[in-house]
């Protein structure tokens, strides 16, 4: 029945992943929208959090891999988004924004990764601190989880502090102000380069940190993900509360 209900599409080893669509989200971002070239559908099932890595044979002398984190919902039976931000001189990153088309087929294995919350272990609240492409994971876990708060497999909160440089960078845009009405989600976007209504403006900083976990240090659980110093100083703020290991959760995009 599951099979049938297509609930346990698992694939070992490299998949063939066509893009279906492409959407710009940002003058230097790209969602790409993979179907399964067999059936049109979402190719595989995974967890909001974890990632793909792709593979490509003919973009250089030898074979380059790269990971990338699903940006769409595991409940988004129709497709899997992965959105990838240009880094500037970047091989891989530049040829998927600026090359590859609708129709092309990529080759890619997973899901892979621990970046998610479990809701067997983690404290109820969940709070997201990103820069950058780093908010994919949390694009995804937003959107799995923002209409089942508090059910027995769902964080009781959503709670994203983000940093971009301007309100042309907002990776997630419309999911996120979607979100933020929600009763139980939080977010706070902080810019970098611009000063706007609505938006906390500089660098993340421990006093920002430290009013956005206000009064959840105890029953939180953290996930850090984007540019190494954002991590840093989230992860330092959060030991010096004595938050311990295994309720801090890093990813580095830079393998
Ligand atoms: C688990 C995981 C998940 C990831 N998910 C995403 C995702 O969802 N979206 C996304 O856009 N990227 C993601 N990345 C990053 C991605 O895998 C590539 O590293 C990135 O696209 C750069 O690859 P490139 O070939 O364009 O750059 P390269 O040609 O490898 O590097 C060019 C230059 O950029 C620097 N650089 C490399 N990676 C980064 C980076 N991430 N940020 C800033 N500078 C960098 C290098 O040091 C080098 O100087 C993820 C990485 C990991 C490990």
């Amino acid at each position: 029945l599951s099979i049938y209900l297509g609930l346990e599409r698992k694939k070992r080893g490299w998949m063939d992943l066509v893009v279906a669509d492409i959407v710009s989200d940002t003058p230097d971002t790209k969602t790409l929208i993979f179907k399964d070239p067999a059936d049109g559908h979402s190719p595989i099932d995974y967890i909001a959090g974890q990632y793909l890595t792709f593979r490509f044979d003919e973009i250089a002398d030898k074979p380059v891999v790269r990971s990338y984190t699903m940006s769409s919902s595991p409940r988004n039976r129709d497709a899997l988004w992965v959105t990838v931000k240009i880094v500037p001189k970047g091989l891989v990153s530049t040829y998927l924004c600026e090359q590859v088309k609708v129709g092309d087929v990529l080759r890619a294995r997973g899901p892979i990764g621990r970046f998610c919350y479990d809701w067997e272990q983690d404290p109820p609240h969940l709070f997201m601190v990103a820069g950058g492409s780093g908010v994919t994971p949390f694009l995804s876990i937003i959107d799995e989880y923002w209409d089942r708060l508090g059910q027995k497999t769902a964080p009781a909160s959503l709670n994203l502090l983000v940093s971009q440089r301007s309100r042309e960078d907002l990776i997630g845009k419309d999911l996120l102000a979607k979100a933020a009405k929600i009763p139980g989600i939080k977010i706070w976007t902080t810019l970098t380069r611009e000063k706007a209504d609505g938006y906390l403006s500089g660098h993340i900083e421990e006093a920002t940190l430290s009013q956005f976990f206000a009064g959840h240090i105890e029953d939180g659980v953290f996930m850090t993900c984007g540019p190494d110093a954002i991590m840093a100083k989230t992860v330092a703020y959060l030991q010096g509360q004595g938050v311990a290991p295994e309720r801090i959760k890093q990813e580095s995009f830079f393998s």
